[in-house]
């Protein structure tokens, strides 16, 4: 093995081997030639000591007062921050999005990690008066118990952080898996945990198989919130997995993110949203834009500064700073993405722009695709309905606002839209009649701040919100609680009628 770098599980604060003995080799997408390092590849047995861990830190952690449990975030959120360059060059290594967005994958972790490091000296309930006399109310935030988180491999450090930092926030301990894409993020947060003194057993981290390992992360008893974010497909068996023990279940799933462009919409600030919106992170975002509506008026228009544009983007290792794409994440989801190129010719779309595979020299060794564009796309197509999750953007007309709106709405996801245009009523309209959890004006559909709520409605999630106090729904149970200093029994409903 050379050089490579073994990586270690990090359980009940120590770097421990998974007791199956294997591990498995994490490849840089944009030079496969590039092994970053080798990791854990966890079984049932290491799930179990890792839940073990996190039920027994938790009788402690529980009781630590929250403003001290902030206290340990804030110094973790500082060492993030001095760590942040390398943190996040090693993202781009074994992600594959450029170094400009990495460093805000990293910096959004350090925002949340602050924010949440906040709510310990807030963590607000309520007061409220009694309908008795000489009786007090209130409402306090509880704590659940141990939190099995799942996450994908686009934003490999900040979605375990928006998880992480409100679950300890509130007084819960954690298992996490990350993707087995890219694990190196989640072990640097381990090791900054580690360094600021999170006592043993409050986090804990497994890496390997989703298919693996996931089912036992979300069944033992002990485990009482289970998070996921990744695909729809692999959330509705965590949901199901869920249910029958009725746990937590916070589900962040896939989106068919629209971005509609009215006839008084600013045309150079559209253009700019949209190459955004729809190749930045590869197009690998759940907030991607992948669907373009137009107004006819001005679709040929913007359709040639936008293909212009398009074509200018350089695409490579994002570890050049004048990248400004980098590979898909593995050779299975640039299948996917060709795969849907062709079918999108095959169903009769216009192709606009890219259209192929980059070949030839250091692209040889990597999961390079050329920005892709797609115009004359109707309703019917599965460029229009299934979530591609790679740089291709479908481009469709509409005539009317109305039917911007209902074409906006045609999908059976809801995570993210945004509209273009100079008319402030067309632009408060859109975004009370498009169904989805974030909306953006003049703006594209990906720029989520930490400080709001983050999540989408239908098959993007299940209700629940991630980020902003939100979150602290998810980690926290209300508990009412009510004070009678009367001295007698009062009996509410009968004795004050
Ligand atoms: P994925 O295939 O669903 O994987 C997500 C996580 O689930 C990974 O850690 C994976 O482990 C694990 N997993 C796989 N099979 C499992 C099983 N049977 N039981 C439990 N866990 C299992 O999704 P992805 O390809 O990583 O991410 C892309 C998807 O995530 C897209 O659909 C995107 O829209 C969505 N996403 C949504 C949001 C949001 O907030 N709404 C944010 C980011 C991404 P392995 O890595 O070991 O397979």
């Amino acid at each position: 093995m050379g050089n490579i770098k073994a990586y270690k599980n990090f359980i009940n604060g120590q770097w421990v081997a998974s007791s199956s003995g294997e591990t498995f080799n994490n490849i840089n997408p944009a030079n496969t030639d590039e092994i970053i390092g080798t990791f854990q590849k966890s079984n049932k047995d290491d799930v179990l000591k890792a839940i073990e861990a996190a039920a027994e830190a938790y009788r402690k952690w529980r009781l630590v007062p929250a403003p001290k449990r902030g206290e340990i975030l804030y110094r973790v959120a500082s060492r993030l921050w001095e760590r942040k360059e390398e943190i996040s060059r090693d993202t781009t290594r074994e992600m594959g999005k450029v170094i400009a967005e990495t460093r805000g994958d990293t910096q959004e972790a350090i925002d949340m990690t602050f924010y949440m490091a906040g709510e310990g000296r807030r963590l607000f309930g309520q007061t409220t008066p009694s309908e008795m006399p000489n009786k007090f109310n209130m409402t306090v935030r509880q704590p659940l118990g141990v939190c099995s988180f799942i996450t994908p491999w686009n934003f490999p450090i900040a979605i375990p952080s928006w998880k992480i930092m409100p679950a300890l926030i509130c007084g819960n301990t954690v298992v996490i898996k990350p993707a087995t894409d890219t694990p190196l993020s989640v072990v640097h947060l381990m090791e900054v945990f580690e360094a600021e003194g999170l006592p043993a057993g409050v986090v804990n981290m497994v890496t390997g198989s989703g298919g693996a390992i996931g089912n036992v992360m979300i069944d033992d008893d002990r485990v009482r919130v289970v998070s996921f974010t990744g695909s729809t497909e692999i959330g509705r068996k965590v949901s199901e997995g869920c249910a029958p023990k009725f746990k937590h279940c916070c589900l962040e799933m896939g989106g068919k993110n629209v971005m509609i462009v009215m006839d008084d919409g600013n045309l150079d600030l559209a253009v700019e949203g949209a190459l955004w919106g729809a190749f930045g992170t590869t197009g690998q975002r759940c907030t991607a834009t992948s669907r373009l509506i137009i107004h006819e008026k001005v679709h040929d228009k913007m359709m040639a500064m936008l293909v212009e544009r398009a074509n200018k983007l350089k695409v490579g290792n994002g570890l050049d700073e004048t990248v400004n794409m980098g590979p898909c994440i593995n050779q299975s989801q640039l299948d996917t993405v060709l795969s849907y190129i062709e079918i999108g010719k095959k169903e009769g779309a216009v192709l606009a722009s890219g259209g192929q595979r980059l070949t030839g020299g250091a692209y040889d060794k990597g999961f390079f695709v050329k920005p892709t564009i797609f115009t004359g796309i109707t309703q019917k197509m599965r460029l229009w309905r299934e979530e591609i999750f790679g740089p291709v953007l479908s481009v469709a007309t509409f005539k009317t606002f109305e039917q911007a709106i209902e074409m906006a709405n045609d999908t059976a996801y809801g995570l993210s839209a945004a509209i273009y245009t100079q008319d402030i009523n067309k632009a408060y309209t859109a975004m009370r009649d498009v169904y989805t959890g974030i909306f953006y004006v003049n703006a594209p559909t990906i720029g989520a701040e930490t400080h709001l709520p983050f999540g989408g409605t239908k098959e993007t999630g299940n209700g629940h919100r991630e980020a902003a106090t939100a979150a602290l729904d998810v980690f926290s149970e209300w508990k009412s609680v009510y004070v009678d200093f009367s001295g007698k029994i009062q009996r509410a409903q009968i004795d004050n009628q």
